[in-house]
């Protein structure tokens, strides 16, 4: 709640901080930011055109963050993935930086877009490393799965969804969209089908990267405010993506041998043997443009995600890690729920190795660390706050947690990974 000496405008709820002046009335406060939408309303309603401001006057303070302190930032909720986090930092630094800098075009010199492509399996952090940037930038962050969309006319979701989503997440202020952050996931499901041009359509794969093109690259798309088809009289919403910084994922399963055949034939003489030296985790630290576009990604597509990155698979050590260290760790986040019911949750450290040994046996990586925490812990969420309790300390045992996972029907059917 907010506290009475807290200043902030009575129109939209934004802080002092979060805006460039707050005008003081009678009984309440008003931004800069709702003076200027104000007067522009105004202006419409009484026929006049509205003013020209200069760009970014009225806006929300937006701080540009040095690469360090973006890092310093991702550390805190995100595990390893050094290489990722750096290059992330410098995109990041480097889009809103670009987008900020009056003089982005002096000089003939046109400082481009970063959007990234981000590499590695599943449950690795890549949306949350997305989350994470868009959470300190306090930009709205929308994030889409590239399976559900296809191209314009055909069944399925069109591309400007994923901008509805943005406006969703932004309750509509289109000048906040307009500097957001997208993440596509599963973008390698888009990847090409095979060399040849077929006879029908590849409308879920190369008609998308085709579509999503134009959103990349930063054009005035016309979105559709209530997203889809359903609603063909709603009025659409100008938005210009020229400064919505893109971040695609995915697992690209397989690219390791692609990567594996580059290095062979491009490497003559005692680098050769390079592909037969490295395993797969290594190879894909070479991932690059050329590896993506073997493997099914349009050239187009690939040169409006000019910052390539791989995440690393998270060993044992990275995943106990995951549940005990960050910010807002699974195992803090289960402690605080029960602490709501002032019951004290104990995590003994055998049952934090059992719990990772358990997602690494199955091979869940860091998502199912999740399901194995829920599976395990859902009776006792269930039946402790409705019990006449003594004790207010409940202990996660080893024994209890076997038998919790054990029972399950969901772990019943799943086999270890070996
Ligand atoms: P993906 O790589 O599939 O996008 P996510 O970022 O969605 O994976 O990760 C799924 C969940 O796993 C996250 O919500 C987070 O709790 C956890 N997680 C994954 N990777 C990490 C990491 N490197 N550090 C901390 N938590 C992680």
């Amino acid at each position: 709640m907010k506290s009475p000496d807290h200043q902030f405008c009575s129109f939209c709820g934004r802080e002092k901080n979060d805006v460039n002046m707050l005008i003081t009335g009678i009984n309440g406060l008003i931004c800069d930011y709702c003076v200027m939408q104000a007067y522009d309303l105004v202006s419409a309603e009484m026929g006049e055109e509205p003013k020209k401001r200069k760009p970014g006057s009225g806006q929300k303070k937006t701080k540009i963050y040095k690469p360090s302190e973006i890092k310093s930032y991702l550390d805190e909720y995100v595990i390893g993935q050094d290489m990722a986090k750096k290059v992330i930092s410098v995109a990041v630094y480097n889009h809103y930086k670009r987008i900020f800098s009056e003089s982005a075009e002096v000089d003939d010199v046109e400082l481009e877009k970063s959007n990234i492509i981000l590499v590695g399996e599943t449950g690795t952090g890549k949306t949350l490393l997305a989350r994470t940037v868009a959470k300190l930038l306090d930009v709205p962050f929308a994030m889409v799965d590239a399976t559900v969309l296809t191209e314009a006319g055909y069944v399925g979701e069109d591309v400007e969804s994923i901008l509805t989503r943005l406006l969703q997440a932004a309750d509509y202020n289109v000048e906040a969209v307009q500097k957001g952050i997208v993440f596509i996931d599963e973008i390698d499901k888009i990847a090409r089908k095979g060399d040849n041009p077929s006879i029908t359509r590849d409308v879920s794969g190369e008609g998308v990267q085709q579509a999503l093109l134009k959103l990349l690259e930063g054009s005035k798309v016309n979105v559709p405010p209530q997203g889809g088809r359903k609603h063909p009289e709603q009025k659409f919403i100008e938005v210009d993506t020229r400064n919505i910084l893109f971040i695609a994922g995915g697992a690209f399963e397989g690219i390791d041998k692609i990567i594996g055949r580059r290095l062979n034939t491009t490497t003559v003489g005692y680098h050769s043997s390079l592909q037969r030296s490295l395993g797969k985790e290594q190879l894909l630290e070479y991932v690059n443009h050329s590896d993506l576009r073997t493997f099914g990604l349009i050239p187009e597509l690939l040169g409006r995600l000019p910052v390539v990155c791989h995440l690393k698979p998270l060993d044992a050590e990275a995943l106990r890690r995951v549940l005990t260290e960050p910010k807002n760790a699974l195992l803090k986040q289960y402690k605080k729920l029960f602490a709501l019911d002032g019951i004290e949750l104990i995590v003994p450290d055998e049952t934090i190795d059992y719990i990772v040994d358990k997602a690494v046996s199955y091979k869940l990586g860091a998502r199912g660390l999740r399901s194995i925490c829920e599976t395990i812990l859902t009776e006792a969420m269930f039946e402790l706050p409705s019990m006449q309790i003594k004790e207010n300390t409940f202990v996660l045992s080893v024994e209890y947690a076997s038998m919790q996972l054990e029972h399950s029907d969901v772990f019943k059917h799943l086999k270890a990974v070996s």
